[in-house]
């Protein structure tokens, strides 16, 4: 099914389709699987990698947004909770609930934002994942046991306690490429490395999407009644492309802003729980999360012009995110102790006017339908994808551009693989295969580990897993693999590129190729990964 020869044939076969998607991160494949879902023909082209824009940078957490309901969002946060429910529901060997501590230094924190998590209980009612519980010191401290014990540089004296909240987490990138594998098992076509370079107009009216096959440099024209744009925090590009039909390039719909994530080791933040620091010295929100055998802290918002594929982090974002750290974990993180640095852009809506505070922008998500009928849609986050893709395919309806079908059919829909995981705390594994995992195990090299993690000693990366992500997952480079089928590169930079050669070579030997791809590019980005400002 995901044979790309196959795949590429069928693109260009030059028949009409009901709807072409622009861009293969969390949006774009929401679309495209809904799409499919509901019964229309569908094609979905990305530029790079699914996921390789912002949808394998996130911090992975399925949340309602505790943050918002402190600005008074109550309906993006009842949205994004009952989306967090359909999410651990459907994929629950890639997402999973997760609970959350926050440490209490002085004496009204914990009761202040206990109560606003209880708030945030009752608006998820029976989708709640666990209540909100007020801890003693003790408690914070076995639950926490990296947690500071003697308070923010000793300002606010000692740990009085904290409160216990339950939210959900994921491995976004595989995410990304189960709902590409369940669209294309549904029907759709989806092709990734594979540009929009133009769109087909007619009378004023969008028609459909030029592309471009990456490897080959083969073209295409995909004739579509509905094109949608999914492009991410790129969708001006595209709609730049759609000036025919109006007079004027339009304003840009979408005001980057730079987001952080430094990995350290678990040793940092032992145990199962996530550390969040409701409010650091400058107002901002830290987390302390574990996943995948590491600890992921941060994040940053910066405003950012440029849209560069892989944006580099500020050296404040990094004194930051270290100094907060060193505030709140007992052991407090150094430069060297970084095994990973990595950077995403958020595709936040531009207010009317002009902002320069990215924080103070709406994470909610925009759907815009052009005068020549381009759909585009942009912001909202990971965890609402699923509801994006529905208001996308309501518009696109009311519009006439697609013949009415019903809603609702990815509310329950279990992508590829599902089935109950372990924690996603726990260092990589066949657990993230699910149900796959038994096909995973009859491939060459199934026990054949190139990584394991250190601490466990546990398999990490098998060479099996190598063969499964060019065969079954659209993998076509060792940076496909290496960074978002397996998160080598996103857990320890210095470790995938000691991988990058072994890699190569299961790789080319899987796509029939004489010799290794040169691995000079991937040893780039590993450093740059590794890179502090
Ligand atoms: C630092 C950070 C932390 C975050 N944390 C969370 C979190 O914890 N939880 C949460 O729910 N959300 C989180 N988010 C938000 C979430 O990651 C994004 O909202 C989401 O990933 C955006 O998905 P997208 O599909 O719109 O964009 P993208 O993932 O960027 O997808 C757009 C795709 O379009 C492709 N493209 C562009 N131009 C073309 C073209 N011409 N032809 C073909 N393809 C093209 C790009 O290559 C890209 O892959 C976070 C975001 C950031 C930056």
């Amino acid at each position: 099914m995901s044979d790309r020869a196959t795949l590429l044939a069928r693109l260009q076969e030059g028949r009409d389709w009901d709807l072409a998607v622009i861009g293969g991160g969390a949006v774009g494949l929401g679309v495209a699987l809904d799409a499919a879902v509901r019964g229309f023909s569908v094609a979905l082209v990305e530029s790079h990698d699914f996921a390789q824009g912002t949808s394998s940078r996130a911090t992975k957490l399925a949340h309602g947004g505790v943050r918002y309901l402190a600005q008074g969002d109550i309906g993006l946060v009842r949205e994004a909770l009952h989306e967090r429910t359909a999410l651990l529901h459907n994929a629950p060997h890639v997402a999973q609930r997760l609970p959350f501590v926050m440490p209490a230094y002085q004496w009204w924190e914990r009761g202040f934002y206990g109560a606003g998590l209880k708030m945030y209980d009752a608006l998820a009612g029976r989708q709640g994942l666990g209540g909100t519980e007020w801890l003693g010191a003790a408690r914070t401290q076995t639950l926490l046991p990296g947690v500071n014990m003697h308070g923010p540089g000793g300002v606010h004296g000692r740990l009085h306690g904290g409160v216990r909240y339950w939210d959900g987490q994921f491995d976004d990138a595989r995410l990304a490429l189960l709902l590409a594998r369940t669209a294309l098992a549904r029907g759709a076509l989806v092709l990734n490395h594979c540009a929009a370079t133009g769109l087909l107009h007619e009378n004023g009216q969008v028609r459909g999407v030029q592309v471009q096959d990456r490897e080959t440099g083969a073209a295409a024209s995909l004739r579509a009644r509905c094109v949608v744009n999914a492009a991410g925090v790129w969708v001006d590009a595209v709609r730049a492309m759609d000036r025919v039909a109006e007079a004027a390039a339009p304003p840009p719909m979408v005001a980057p802003s730079q987001g952080v994530h430094l990995v350290v080791d678990r040793a940092f933040l032992p145990g199962d729980h996530a550390l969040l620091v409701p409010k650091t010295t400058d107002g901002r929100v830290l987390f302390a999360v574990p996943w995948l055998g590491k600890t992921i802290l941060g994040t940053t918002d910066t405003p950012r012009q440029d849209l560069a594929r892989e944006p580099a982090p500020f050296a404040e974002e990094v004194a930051f995110i270290l100094g907060e750290s060193a505030r709140y974990l007992a052991r407090a993180p150094q430069r060297s102790d970084v095994r990973s640095v990595w950077v995403g852009l958020r595709p936040l809506v531009r207010p009317q006017g002009d902002s320069s505070d990215t924080k103070a922008l709406s994470r909610e998500h925009t759907v815009l339908v052009a005068p020549s009928g381009l759909v585009t849609v942009t912001g909202g986050k990971w965890t609402t994808y699923r509801s994006m893709a529905e208001d996308v395919l309501a518009r696109a309806m009311a519009r006439g551009l697609l013949p009415h079908k019903p809603g609702g059919v990815t509310a329950q829909l279990a992508l590829l693989g599902s089935a109950p995981g372990r924690p996603l705390s726990e260092p990589p594994g066949e657990h993230l295969y699910g149900s796959e995992a038994a096909a995973l195990r009859q491939l060459p090299g199934a026990t054949n580990w190139l990584w394991r993690d250190a601490e466990s000693g546990r398999g990490a990366l098998s060479e099996a897993m190598v063969r499964f992500a060019v065969r079954f997952e659209m993998a076509r480079s060792v940076e496909d693999v290496l960074a978002r089928r397996c998160r080598v590169l996103f857990l320890d930079a210095a470790e995938a590129a000691r991988l990058a050669e072994p890699v190569a070579a299961i790789v080319a030997e899987e796509l029939g190729h004489g010799r290794p791809a040169d691995v000079t590019d991937f040893q780039a980005l590993a450093a740059q990964y590794q890179r502090l400002p």
